[in-house]
């Protein structure tokens, strides 16, 4: 007779996903376990050793302000801190740091050690026991059983994952790990609609057999811009990464050797990501170009390893060897794995509700790679968001929406479970209609709060956000009282319109250069207030003006949001309709007026008749 164990909640893989999926059920007080194939999975970075960036790093903030694992984690283990897009608006800078990959894979394990209320159990997971429709529970391969109200799935690319090295192909989630074939087969007894999608990777390079003396170096910033709201400082030694360039040698072999590289030889039908090409994408796609820039990143502080991001490839490994050695600087180097490419089962995301749960399957939630996105970042997010649900329906509570209105992580999920996607999807500051005031330097003010009534922030970021928010606001009235006609101003030697109208210390901040003597020349009181609430004033205040616009803009979407349409609405027979958008009405269905208006080729026209008609309905329906 095998074991058998209850849960609230089980999460099914201990990548990026998984482990803020774990955290955050448990964090919001569900019995919770992770199971996972091999303890060496939490904290793996699968691809390059580097959390963060444009886009992404406002994820992180996000994941942080509702006091995830991703950026304390990477607080302890960044070896170089970099904010992206420094000289650019507040809204578009984007934290990004290298990370020792031997660290972050510790810095993981003991996070979610510390989290009470989370089991971790090494073994695979085989198939789902289910009653018809409705998930219970998990069968392990030693014979296990594992019971929950909820199973969140975050198997990234191991769904019958292949990889190719320009003509070898062999069966494997990522290099050196076994693929999940078995759980891929009871999952297609689920018949969820599902694509084929693949990534590649750079071969890894031998530090040590990097002439570095000839490269240009780029050093991190002077003052490291963190991730988590609680970390003060980086734990670890900060290092410098190495710069080169491909050039016409290299891609001369590059271009001989195309029809050995696994992609281009026809054997991979995955679709990849077009904003993250291969080497042999970037010569055949951007052949007027002679070079190509590489960073050599290392690994770790003791580790020689270097990740050469830039050239990622399914080239055999005569071919990597050959063009990495025409690479200056690289002209002796030692390959200490190849670079290849995976091409995984992933499931498309429109099969989701906004929670992530599956819409046919009561219990079961889908996060990370799984869903069609790439990076860990956006597999964070969607673990959060997925464990939340997975915990809040175990334990009887309501549904947790995000909104595109107040946070990345709401943008992504919408677009996963409304558009779809057609190549593995990456975030982009631009997806963000309201990139404005969705910033990374204020995820805290718009999602702590919500975190703290979902109960899953801790009391140390409790008290540390409301004394933050406590002296923002104290400081806002000094800057917004303190108010000087145009001739005051002249006379400080701060030149404004004279106009005749008074402006407060915390208008000039949007639009006059005023430094901190300048600031505190007008407003001696805010000397009080350290340099953090300083700079919070001032992004505030850069966007304060655009704010008004978009908040009435966000509330006509929350609205819209909110009208939901009926599942059976006839849309083949509404006349007014084109029938291309009769066509897409039917097919995709959209569960509100929002997703219906996010539709491609949709009118104003077509929704007023879509919303008039929902409204009828819901009168007939109602007597
Ligand atoms: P993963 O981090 O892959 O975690 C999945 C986990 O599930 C693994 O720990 C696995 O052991 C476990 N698991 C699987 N099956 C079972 C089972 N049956 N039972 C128990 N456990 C199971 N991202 C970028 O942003 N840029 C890139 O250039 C990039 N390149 C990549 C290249 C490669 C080769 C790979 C593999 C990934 C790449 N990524 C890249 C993607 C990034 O690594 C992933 O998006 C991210 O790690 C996905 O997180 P996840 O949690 O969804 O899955």
């Amino acid at each position: 007779m095998f074991h058998v164990k209850h849960y609230d909640v089980i999460v099914i893989g201990g990548g990026h996903a998984g482990t803020e999926a774990a955290a955050a059920a448990a964090r919001i007080g569900a019995s919770t376990v992770l199971v996972t194939m091999q303890e060496s999975d939490i904290g793996t970075l699968s691809c390059n050793p580097a959390i963060g960036g444009l886009g992404k790093g406002h994820l992180v903030r996000e994941i942080d302000a509702l006091d995830g694992c991703m950026g304390r984690i990477a607080d302890r283990a960044g070896i170089q801190f970099r904010l992206l897009n420094r000289r650019k608006g507040p809204a578009v800078r984007g934290p990004r740091a290298q990370m020792d990959r031997a660290a972050y894979r510790r810095e993981a394990r003991a996070h979610l050690d510390g989290i009470s209320g989370l089991e971790l159990l090494f073994g695979e997971v085989m198939s789902f026991v289910r009653d018809g429709q409705t998930i219970r529970g998990v069968a392990l391969a030693d014979g296990t059983e594992l019971r929950a109200a909820s199973v969140v799935l975050t198997t990234g690319t191991f769904l019958n994952g292949l990889i190719h090295i320009g003509d070898e192909t062999h069966k494997a989630g990522r290099w050196g790990d076994e693929a999940s074939y078995g759980l891929a087969a009871s999952l297609a007894e689920l018949d969820l609609p599902r694509g084929r999608l693949k990534t590649g990777t750079p071969p890894r390079l031998d530090g040590r057999t990097i002439d570095w003396s000839v490269l240009e170096s780029q050093p991190g910033d002077d003052e490291p811009e963190l991730f988590s709201d609680l970390s003060h400082e980086p734990a670890l030694t900060q290092i410098s990464c190495g710069i080169t360039h491909t050039n016409e040698r290299t891609h001369q072999i590059i271009q001989d050797n195309l029809g050995r590289s696994a992609m281009y030889g026809g054997r991979i039908h995955g679709v990849g990501p077009r904003y993250c090409p291969s080497i042999e994408d970037k010569v055949t796609r951007f052949a007027d170009k002679t070079s190509h820039q590489v960073f050599l990143e290392p690994e770790g502080l003791a580790d020689p390893t270097v990740y050469p991001n830039g050239i990622s490839t399914s080239l055999p490994r005569d071919v990597q060897e050959a063009y990495v050695r025409t690479i200056k600087g690289l002209e002796n180097v030692v390959i200490l794995q190849p670079g290849y490419a995976v091409e995984y089962d992933y499931i498309d995301p429109r099969a989701l509700e906004p929670t992530l749960q599956v819409s046919t399957i009561k219990g079961l939630y889908l996060a990370g790679q799984i869903n069609g996105t790439t990076g860990y970042e956006e597999a964070g997010a969607q673990g959060l968001v997925a464990g939340l649900n997975a915990a809040a329906a175990a334990l009887g509570r309501e549904p947790i929406i995000f909104s595109r209105t107040d946070s990345y992580i709401g943008v992504m999920i919408d677009d996963l479970t409304t558009r779809g996607v057609t190549e593995p999807y990456r975030m982009f500051t631009s997806r963000a209609e309201f990139r404005l005031t969705l910033r990374a330097d204020n995820a805290d003010q718009r999602l702590t709060p919500l975190g703290v009534k979902l109960g899953c922030v801790g009391a140390e970021r409790q008290v540390q956000f409301a004394e933050k928010m406590e002296k923002y606001a104290a400081a806002r009235i000094i800057a917004e009282n303190a108010r000087f006609s145009p001739s005051e101003l002249v006379k400080r030697g701060i030149s404004v319109r004279q106009d005749g109208q008074a402006r407060s210390v915390f208008d000039l901040m949007s639009y006059v250069d005023l430094d901190d003597a300048a600031m505190l020349g007008l407003a001696p009181e805010l000397s009080a207030y350290p340099p953090s609430i300083i700079e919070q004033l001032r992004n505030d205040a850069i966007y304060h003006q655009y704010t008004d616009r978009q908040a009435r803009d966000a509330a006509m979407l929350k609205a819209e949001e909110q009208i939901l349409l009926p599942a059976d609405l006839d849309y083949a027979n509404l006349s007014g309709l084109s029938s291309e958008l009769q066509r897409k009405l039917t097919a995709q269905r959209p569960r509100s007026l929002a997703e219906a208006s996010r539709l491609e080729g949709m009118t104003p026209a077509a929704l007023t008749l879509i919303l008039a008609t929902t409204r009828n309905l819901a009168r007939k329906r109602a007597g």
